[in-house]
C-alpha cells in the first residue's frame, strides 16, 4: 500500500510547546503534578500524561488546597479568576498558554478597557473561548451567523450607540468568521474586526485538500473528540473521498486494504509517534 503524508500535519507549535513543558515538569518531578483541564485532545497522549504522574484539575471544582504542587495551564489558557484561584490554593503555575491565544486574551482585555462590547466568534464551551471571555466582562459569544444576528439585534435594541468589536476563536474558519461579522455589521456597521485566527488549522486543511487529487482514500490520525481533527475529516469528505479518523494503528478500517494510495493527515493534537505507527500499519496492508 502506498501512503502519502500531507505536507503539514500533526502537532501545531502551541500544542508541541505545551507537551514539551509538561514533559519537562514530569522529568523534574518532586511534587504532585496537575494540568488545568485535559492538556490535549488526544486519549493516547492523556494516558501517557497520567502515567507520567499528572492528574487533571476541573476549573469548576478545584480542591481546597494544592499546596506544594505544580499545575500546567494548557494551550487554551484560562481566565484571570481561574489563575488567581490556582495561586490562592498554593500551586506553582507553568503557563503553557499558546502565545496566539494569549494575544487574543490581551486584545479582549484592551478592548474591554476602552469601553467596547466584545463579540467572540467561537464555541461557547471551548476552553479557549471560556478563558478569553473572562478578560472582557460582558462579552458575547456567538457560534454562527444566525446567533450573531440575533445577539447583535438584541444588543442594538438595548444600546444602538455602543462601540463593538469582534475577535475569533483561533481555530474558527475564515468563512465562518466572515459570516458572523457580516451578521453583526447589519446592526453595528462600525464593528471593529480583529484577525485572531491561527493559521495552523487552515494549513493542515489546505495540505489535506492538496492530497485529495493523489489519494484514493484518506486517513486522519487523531482523536474523534478533537474538533480540528473532525474538521479535517470534513475536508476529505467534501472532496468526495472515502475518509476515516483513526485513533490507533490497531483500528484501521478493513476497507482501507482495497485502495491503492492512501493519504495521511493528522490533527494538531495528534502525537508524532501515533502518526508514525498509523503510517506503518497502513503501508503493511
Ligand atoms: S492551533 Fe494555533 S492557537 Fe491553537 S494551540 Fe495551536 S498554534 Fe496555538
Amino acid at each position: 500500500m502506498r501512503v502519502i503524508r500531507a505536507r503539514v500535519l500533526g502537532f501545531c507549535a502551541g500544542v508541541r510547546r505545551t507537551v514539551d513543558l509538561a514533559r519537562e515538569a514530569a522529568k523534574e518531578r518532586r511534587t504532585r503534578l496537575f494540568t488545568m483541564g485535559p492538556l490535549i485532545h488526544n486519549g493516547r497522549a492523556l494516558r501517557e500524561l497520567e502515567e507520567a504522574g499528572f492528574s487533571v484539575l476541573d476549573e469548576d471544582g478545584l480542591p481546597e488546597t494544592l499546596a506544594g504542587s505544580v499545575t500546567v495551564i494548557r494551550a487554551h489558557g484560562v481566565g484571570p479568576a481561574a489563575r488567581g484561584e490556582l495561586l490562592r490554593r498554593g500551586t506553582k503555575i507553568i503557563d503553557a498558554t499558546c502565545p496566539k491565544v494569549r494575544g487574543s486574551q490581551m486584545k479582549a482585555l484592551a478592548l474591554s478597557r476602552k469601553g467596547f462590547t466584545v463579540f467572540i466568534a467561537g464555541e461557547k464551551d471551548h476552553g479557549e473561548v471560556r478563558g478569553i471571555r473572562m478578560f472582557a466582562p460582558g462579552s458575547l459569544v456567538v457560534e454562527n451567523g444566525e446567533e450573531a444576528f440575533e445577539t447583535a439585534k438584541a444588543l442594538f435594541s438595548r444600546d444602538g450607540a455602543v462601540k463593538t468589536a469582534i475577535i475569533g476563536q483561533t481555530t474558527i474558519s475564515g468563512a465562518e468568521y466572515r459570516v458572523i461579522c457580516a451578521a453583526i455589521r447589519r446592526f453595528f456597521p462600525a464593528l471593529a474586526v480583529y484577525d485572531t485566527i491561527c493559521g495552523a488549522t487552515a494549513a493542515r486543511q489546505e495540505a489535506l485538500a492538496g492530497l485529495c487529487d493523489e489519494a484514493d482514500a484518506l486517513v486522519i490520525a487523531g482523536d474523534p473528540a478533537s474538533s480540528n481533527t473532525r474538521r479535517l475529516l470534513a475536508v476529505a469528505k467534501g472532496h468526495a473521498k472515502p475518509a476515516w479518523i483513526v485513533s490507533d494503528a490497531s483500528c484501521l478500517p478493513p476497507e482501507l486494504g482495497s485502495f491503492g494510495t492512501v493519504g495521511l493527515s493528522a490533527g494538531t493534537s495528534t502525537p508524532d509517534v501515533l502518526i508514525g505507527e498509523i503510517e506503518r500499519a497502513i503501508a503493511l496492508l
